[in-house]
């Protein structure tokens, strides 16, 4: 009887390890694509704000280039003050120095603010760049490392698999093929373990009846839940 019951215990084990195996198996390659995926964004960043350092510059540039018209302008109009042959003409003329050298001021201020939105747009390509490059090097680093592992973890769900296949020759035949469907669907919980009568998956109290055929060393489909359920060891 309890051989039997350890033999259960021993099979749902094995299906406990190979789904631990199973999980660290599919876990690695979900972890790289996530941090594949920070990478990507941090790319996608830098790319943005490579766009918009090169739009303050050409706006800066710009502004630079008005400015200098603007000087020269007033330049030529300063030649005019001086040949003016009316008060008139002499405060019409003045009047457009004053306005464009306001103008000008006004430029100052904005080529300024380009300037320092291209300082601040280049810190963050810095810094961009710097969360790629170490972003990089964890995948890579984590990478190298899951495959590493991941060979010692094959081989190790290849044992269990195969300790599974014989530890399975306990169940019984007519049980077999709703044990494989069991398996398939709820992997290392397609089995639950009964102690007190109460089915360790659901917590479902068992009739007398299946106690009495549990404690038997009988295994049957829970009426709740419909695991394998075997009386555990404890009993
Ligand atoms: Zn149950």
């Amino acid at each position: 009887m309890s051989g039997v019951a350890s033999a259960y215990s021993h099979l749902h084990n094995l299906h406990t390890k190979l789904k631990r195996v199973q999980d660290q198996l599919a876990r690695g390659p979900r972890q790289i694509a996530a941090r594949r995926k920070k990478v990507a964004k941090a790319e996608e960043q830098k790319a943005e704000l490579e766009a918009q350092l090169k739009e303050a510059r050409a706006s800066a540039d710009k502004k630079n280039l008005d400015l200098k018209s603007k000087e020269a302008g007033i330049g030529e109009l300063q030649s005019k003050l001086n040949v003016a042959s009316s008060n008139r003409e002499y405060d019409i003329v003045n009047g457009q120095i004053e306005a464009d050298k306001a103008a000008m001021a006004v430029l100052e201020d904005e080529i300024l603010e380009q300037l320092e939105r291209v300082d601040g747009v280049t810190a963050s390509i810095k810094e961009a760049s710097e969360t790629i490059a170490t972003t990089e090097a964890s995948v890579t680093e984590f990478e190298s490392e899951f495959n590493s592992k991941a060979a010692g973890l094959k081989e190790e769900q290849q044992k269990l698999e195969s300790a599974i296949k014989e530890a399975e020759s306990i169940i019984p035949g007519e049980l077999k093929e709703q044990y494989h469907r069991l398996v398939a669907t709820y992997g290392s919980e397609a089995m639950a373990s009964t102690a007190n009568g109460i089915c360790n998956n659901c917590f479902v109290t068992m009739t007398a009846q299946k106690r009495v055929l549990l404690n038997s060393g009988t295994v049957m489909l829970c009426p709740a839940c419909g695991r394998l359920l075997y009386q555990s060891e404890a009993e």
